[in-house]
């Protein structure tokens, strides 16, 4: 087994949709990014290729290119998953906390979830999304961006299986 961290934040403005694990959220602001800049999805990108020791998001997928513009992340979640299966990885659980003062995530906990459970093909009780505010404090409490922390445990399976059989 091994285990991934992953950081990410974005900034918020005006005029932009807000999508947060693949739920688009009504709000007045939404987050800045080449792709959709769902940070949410972002994190665990990186969490899980962390985990696989893979490097980082930008490595696979970079905000240079062209072919990401606007794309959806929960694509790139996917195939963050295929890289991840090829080398014989499977997930076992990925547990996240979102920072963000506004607007409340509760209602779209749900739907996030399955989205992401789907994508990682595990149980949705297999995703845990928390969220918190930060009492105001700092760019996250001022509602300039919203920042998300992940950890993702994988587990390699064995590759010499077929080997072993009579
Ligand atoms: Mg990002």
């Amino acid at each position: 087994m091994r285990s991934g961290i992953g950081y990410d934040i974005h900034r918020l403005t005006p005029g932009r949709r807000l999508i947060l694990g693949g739920v688009d959220i009504p709000f007045e602001k939404g987050l800045i990014g080449h792709s959709d800049a769902d940070v949410l999805i972002h994190a665990i990108c990186d969490a899980l290729l962390g985990a696989a020791g893979l490097g980082d998001i930008g490595i696979h997928f970079p905000d240079t290119d062209p072919a990401y513009r606007g794309i959806s992340s929960m694509v790139l979640l996917e195939r963050t998953v295929l890289l991840l299966e090829d080398r014989h990885f499977s997930v076992i659980n990925v547990d996240v906390t979102v920072l963000a003062q506004a607007p409340k995530l509760s209602p779209f906990r749900h739907v996030m979830q399955e989205n992401i459970a789907g994508a990682l093909h595990v149980d949705a009780d297999c995703i845990n999304i928390k969220a918190t505010t930060t009492e105001g404090l700092g760019a996250i409490g001022n509602s300039e961006g919203i920042a998300v922390l992940c950890v993702a445990m994988i587990n390699q399976k064995e590759t010499n299986s077929v080997e072993k059989l009579p």
